[in-house]
């Protein structure tokens, strides 16, 4: 078979929910992948952030054929021998005290909803179902009926209702809109460090520390959707450290498992977790065990390699690079760490031809939203691949 008959297939016989590059994958290996016809594309997206340890990493590999050799599933009726190792060190490793393992991303979102709420009748006092949590507009959560009805995105939510209610939605950025928006029923503030799906919206320094002292001062939990940009994407392990603070909550997902297994968790800073009791929350593949082995090598190969380091290093790298490219279509260059947003001006000619382009010199990056081109390699990229990647960049971007 050969690439369009791939593509052909998948038109005929799958829900057309996404609009993908006509590029058919058949094989990764660190920051590169090869199409089925054999052609070498250096992967800018890493799948949303969930490839950050590299394609197919040989250890979590290792450790996926052993542990599924050994025991794949057993529900949470019963213990397993990986729940409790995870847990310890991703507890370590991000300065938590318990966690709550699920799968995928939006799900870690239904749950620390579920938590807060539970939390704001039973600890805070908030009159039954009349408990509130602020989001920001522009916010990507996921997608379930909850998270979209929360959404400002019109693709997201329009022809999907009736959504839950209980929500209220703030400029994105702004500390004293969140003082504001803030009642006695307010429970908690969720909130993304960087807006990754809305096109790296990089908030003002000083807003997630600001956004904490308001939270502890109106008794509301801090809430930190770091699917994206967590486990190092930032350059950090969690991009809450930039500012210094920690969250009361935490969500993680996505590079949870370095992409080969879905694996989500909701970390904790307080004793909110323990308003749960059994019977009121769960999952029957949450915490299984072949999860926890492989997100344990995953977290492992994560700090051992050194690849939060070398997303600091790169990403500085790769923005200051990414800023020489000189052309009036480009309107701003921004990231942190190998986080990096390129927007264009609404005059270009929109970002998906450019991603079309680079995609014909080797480079594969998605846009997002009509003017924004992401810039997220997995995390292990070197210096010489950078400089590759840039050149073929500035060929594209540069011609003005
Ligand atoms: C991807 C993402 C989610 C949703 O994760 P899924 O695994 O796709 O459900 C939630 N929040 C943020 C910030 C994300 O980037």
């Amino acid at each position: 078979m050969q690439a369009n008959d791939y593509i052909r297939l998948e038109n005929e016989f799958g829900a057309h929910n996404y609009k993908p590059l006509d590029v058919v994958l058949s094989r990764g290996q660190g920051v590169w992948v090869w199409d089925a016809d054999g052609n070498k594309y250096l992967d800018c997206l890493s799948s949303y952030s969930a490839i950050n340890q590299g394609h197919c990493h040989p250890k979590i590999r290792q450790t996926l054929i052993d542990q599924a050799h050994k025991l794949t599933l057993t529900s949470r009726a019963f213990r397993n021998d990986q729940l409790g190792l995870f847990y310890r060190e991703l507890c370590d490793l991000t300065h938590t005290h318990k966690v709550l393992p699920m799968n995928s991303g939006a799900e870690a979102v239904e749950t620390v909803i579920k938590t807060v709420r539970k939390w704001g009748y039973k600890i805070k006092g908030v009159p039954n179902d009349q408990a509130e949590i602020i989001v920001c507009a522009n916010n990507f959560h996921g997608r379930t009926i909850t998270i979209v009805g929360f959404s400002t995105d019109d693709n997201s939510r329009n022809g999907f209702g009736p959504f839950t209610p209980g929500f209220k939605i703030i400029p994105f950025g702004d500390a004293d809109a969140l003082e504001a928006a803030i009642t006695p029923h307010t429970v908690g503030f969720m909130v993304e460090p960087i807006q990754g799906e809305a096109g790296v919206i990089i908030p003002p320094a000083g807003y997630l520390a600001k956004a904490k002292a308001i939270c502890k001062r109106h008794n509301v939990m801090l809430i930190l959707d770091e699917i994206q940009t967590g486990l190092g994407r930032t350059g950090k392990m969690l991009a809450e450290e930039h500012e210094g603070i920690e969250a009361d909550l935490t969500l993680i997902g996505k590079a949870l498992s370095g992409g080969f297994y879905p694996i989500s968790a909701v970390l904790s800073n307080t004793e909110v977790m323990s308003v749960l009791q059994p019977g009121e929350h769960g999952s029957t593949f949450g915490g299984n065990p072949l999860a926890c082995a492989v997100a344990r090598t995953a977290l492992k190969v994560l700090v051992e390699e050194g690849m939060i380091e070398n997303a600091a290093a790169m990403g500085a790298y790769f923005l200051d690079g990414l800023k020489q490219i000189s052309n009036p279509i480009i309107r701003e260059v921004r990231g942190k760490g190998l986080l990096i947003g390129v927007e264009l001006s609404p005059d270009a000619g929109g970002a998906r031809t450019y991603c079309e382009k680079l995609k014909e010199k080797g480079l594969l990056c998605k846009e997002t939203h009509d003017h924004i081109i992401r810039f997220a390699p997995p995390l292990v990229i070197t210096q010489n691949e950078v400089d590759w990647a840039l050149e073929w960049i500035g060929a594209v971007l540069g011609q003005g």
